[in-house]
């Protein structure tokens, strides 16, 4: 996207906004889905907690992505999104059984994390085919350093406890269908899952998780999506040959599909000069955009108002009370107050992560498609603040008033 598109959508649609570019989700779909083209049968389902707002989840649906859900809410808003039930994967953690049971009777695909939950749905549904998640944190042998998942990690059934899986599945006579990793994409994890993926004859896909890394700033790592699809595509082909059948491989990639194709437009508000700093304070703060001052992480930060503009530099913190950084001595294009900053890498755990912390409203989205832009949520208004707030009346009126007003 241009800089003259950016700051006509700020105008339009006011500050601070979220912009998302279907161009960009287009292009790293394909490339993701080109990648592993020596697999006969792939499937992508877009992690929906990354950007959740409908038309983002309609658009993946175009695409022929699936869906990756967390939640009975994301799971319906992927069926309202028009996903087909059996294109969703529900892959919940510390969730109740009957959240559960609510999903798997919509007709999404289940994917259970702990031996506790799996032996209840397998006593009561052994009819339903279920995903197992495994965490492979150990390395087998003992033959690397290399440990990806932490050994107290809350995700996933132990590798150590699949005799007492493989126990469940067989008193309760429930099928397994899949198997499900998310520790990154480390070849060697890889292996494990294959190791233990021969321990259920009926599989229909394995599925690898996420972990594609996209970059942030200059000298991050990118995973090279091409070279692990051409080593991954053939050790499971070769995989599926010693297992006897052509299974799926699934991946559930959120930020690689998402986050470079969002831009968040914020204006200065305030050019502060201190004794040791220039703050360049903006009309947005981590109430829409946390992940900074949560994760540490770092969003490259553009003045689009003066692109060619002085390199100077600046703190960018927003307008939140308390410290709320967003990027420290950033060496960005000389900022006059009324610029419009856009921070990058916006797609991703960023709008479904604001708040109304300080009674601000959540910002509005809008979608850049095929050279124009839509608004696809409206900024929150006063009335959305307060909406299922509950105005209990007479509550702190003296009694003695009270009988008067009788
Ligand atoms: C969050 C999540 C993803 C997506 O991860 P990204 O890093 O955004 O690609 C995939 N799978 C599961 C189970 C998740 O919880």
């Amino acid at each position: 996207m241009k800089n003259a598109d950016l700051l006509k959508i700020a105008k339009t649609f006011g500050d601070p906004v979220y912009v998302y570019d279907s161009e960009k989700i287009t292009s790293q779909f394909n490339r993701l889905t080109n990648a592993f083209g020596n697999v006969k049968q792939l499937r992508l389902n877009y992690a929906a907690k990354a950007l959740s707002n409908l038309t983002i989840l309609k658009l993946m649906n175009s695409l022929g992505s699936g869906l990756d859900t967390v939640s009975i809410q994301e799971v319906n808003l992927g069926l309202m999104a028009g996903f087909k039930p059996e294109s969703i994967i529900f892959t919940p953690n510390g969730v109740s059984l009957e959240e559960i049971e609510e999903a798997a009777a919509l007709g999404v695909q289940i994917n259970i994390d702990n031996l506790s939950i799996l032996e209840q749905f397998g006593n009561k549904h052994p009819d339903i085919p279920v995903c197992v998640r495994i965490n492979p944190h150990v390395m087998a042998g003992g033959n690397s350093n290399i440990s990806v998942g932490h050994i107290d990690s809350k995700f996933g059934i132990s590798i150590h406890q699949i005799p007492h899986l493989l126990r469940i599945v067989a008193l309760t006579k429930m099928n397994i269908n899949g198997i499900h990793m998310h520790t990154g994409s480390d070849i060697l994890d890889i292996e494990i899952l294959f190791e233990t993926a021969k321990n259920f004859k009926k599989l229909d896909f394995i599925d690898f998780g996420s972990g594609f890394k996209v970059p942030y700033k200059e000298g991050d790592i990118e995973t090279n999506v091409e070279e692990f699809g051409k080593k991954l595509g053939k050790r499971f082909n070769e995989f599926c040959e010693e297992y006897g059948k052509d299974l799926t491989l699934s991946f559930e990639p959120g930020k690689y599909l998402v986050s470079e194709a969002g831009h968040f437009l914020a204006k200065v508000n305030v050019v502060k000069q201190t004794t040791s700093t220039v703050f360049a304070s903006v009309d947005t703060g981590f109430n829409h955009l946390i992940r900074p001052m949560l994760y540490g992480a770092n969003h490259s930060i553009m003045n689009i108002s003066n692109p060619t503009g002085r390199e100077r530099y600046y703190s960018v913190v927003g307008y939140i009370c308390e410290t709320d950084t967003f990027g420290n001595n950033r060496r960005i294009n000389e900022i006059s107050e009324g610029d419009i900053l856009c921070f990058k890498n916006a797609g991703a755990y960023c709008f479904t992560m604001a708040s109304n912390y300080n009674s601000r409203f959540r910002p509005p989205e809008v979608l850049w498609h095929k050279g124009k832009a839509h608004l696809i949520r409206e900024r929150e208004t006063f009335d959305d603040l307060i909406r299922n707030q509950v105005d209990v009346k007479d509550l702190f009126t003296p009694e003695k008033q009270k009988a008067t007003m009788k």
